[in-house]
């Protein structure tokens, strides 16, 4: 039997069913319908945080979160190259410039000691990354950013659900950009928010996703359509009920995981961080000086059927499209370089068995 890197969490196909049953009373699919508010309200009490705005994908969300934040063009951005290739597009593609800081080799979050090294008088914002279900240093963070008054967006993508000292993440910096992707922990198959606090950005990122229009005959801002519909917003819904169990589940195997590969030399596992509770969304593992390299165990376990990922390789300061771009280069920034060569991210879902997690670390210590 083969297992995938991850596997949707879904709700029962009769849930799903009963929650989109009014959809056929209502035929309102979408523009901020019922579901949408409901979702909208469930995760604001969820993640605690005073506002969520809903969108169809977390990569618009940054791009328009981003955008909201009124920066100049030419600005510099401080970001890590260590993330999905979202978080470097949406600050290029807002006519900004990425200038990447190196992550630290503990948490692969920002080195929060490198960042005031790159401060220019063109650098108008931080956009960390919150990796692996790992929180930034937020605390130092704020204060750099309180020193040059530099705006914070979080990419918060990997870390919902996740708290710090009992703050939920999506409490940090000025705003922070959530994915209710289908490969993530909580989705709504395609889907985002913004969480933040600052009662002004409301309307704005409202205008950003439905064209500017406010009323029928007012259209007050040149906005794009980045909407949540209402089947996404049912899947939220449903997806919300179950997602204390999901993640209990994700836990147990990484425990199983933790538990067959610790203390084994030249395998490096991610330490849990101190007065993090994880979300656990997923299982990084170094290969550095193991009997087998990084790109063998992949095949490894390619040929039996199971499916790791190098995540994050490459890294997006080596990306074709950025080849041009003067702050690229993965020499650059050497820990996340380090780390893009040699990590894999084993299989981790919900409903992963405890026999198939003994299945595949047999794979990687024969
Ligand atoms: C998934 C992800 C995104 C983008 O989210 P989408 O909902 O797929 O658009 C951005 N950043 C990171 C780190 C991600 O993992």
């Amino acid at each position: 039997m083969s297992i995938n890197v991850t596997r949707s969490s879904m709700p029962s196909f009769e849930e799903y069913c009963e929650e989109i049953k009014e959809l056929w009373d209502s035929h309102w699919l979408t523009n901020m319908g019922a579901k949408h508010k409901q979702l909208q309200s469930e995760l604001e009490n969820y993640l605690n945080t005073p506002h969520a705005i809903l969108y169809t994908n977390g990569h618009l969300a940054l791009e328009n979160v981003i955008a909201a934040m009124d920066l100049p063009k030419g600005g510099e951005v401080i970001t890590t190259p260590f993330t999905f290739a979202s978080t470097t597009h949406a600050i290029v593609r807002n006519g900004l410039v990425p200038v990447f800081c190196d992550v630290n080799d503990v948490d692969y979050t920002i080195d929060v000691n490198k960042i005031e090294e790159l401060i220019t008088d063109k650098t108008v914002a931080i956009v960390p990354v919150h990796v692996y279900g790992n929180l930034c240093d937020v605390d130092a963070i704020k204060s750099i950013a309180d020193k040059y008054s530099l705006k914070v967006i979080y990419d918060a993508a990997h870390a919902f659900g996740v708290s710090y000292n009992g703050v939920n993440a999506a409490n940090f910096g000025d705003a922070s950009m959530f994915s209710f992707h289908a490969t993530k922990v909580f989705n709504t198959i395609e889907g985002g928010a913004i969480t933040f606090s600052d009662d002004a950005l409301v309307q704005l990122l409202n205008d950003m996703k439905n064209f500017g229009i406010r009323g029928q005959e007012e259209v007050a801002y040149i906005g794009g359509n980045a909407k949540m519909n209402e089947f996404q917003a049912a899947m939220g819904i449903c997806n919300l009920r179950h997602i204390d169990e999901e993640i209990a589940k994700r836990r147990a195997v990484v425990e199983r995981y933790r538990s067959r590969l610790s203390g084994i030399k030249g395998i490096k596992l991610c330490p849990e961080q101190e007065g993090v509770k994880s979300n656990y969304s997923y299982f990084p593992v170094i290969f550095d000086g193991y009997k087998y390299t990084r790109d063998e165990i992949f095949s490894m376990l390619a040929q039996e059927g199971i499916t790791a990922r190098k995540y994050f390789y490459p890294l997006t300061n080596s990306f074709d499209c950025y080849k041009d771009f003067p702050t690229a280069g993965a020499e650059k920034t050497p820990v996340a370089q380090f780390l893009a060569n040699r990590v894999l991210t084993l299989p981790l879902f919900a409903d992963l068995s405890l026999d198939d997690v003994d299945r595949i670390c047999n794979v990687i210590l024969k």
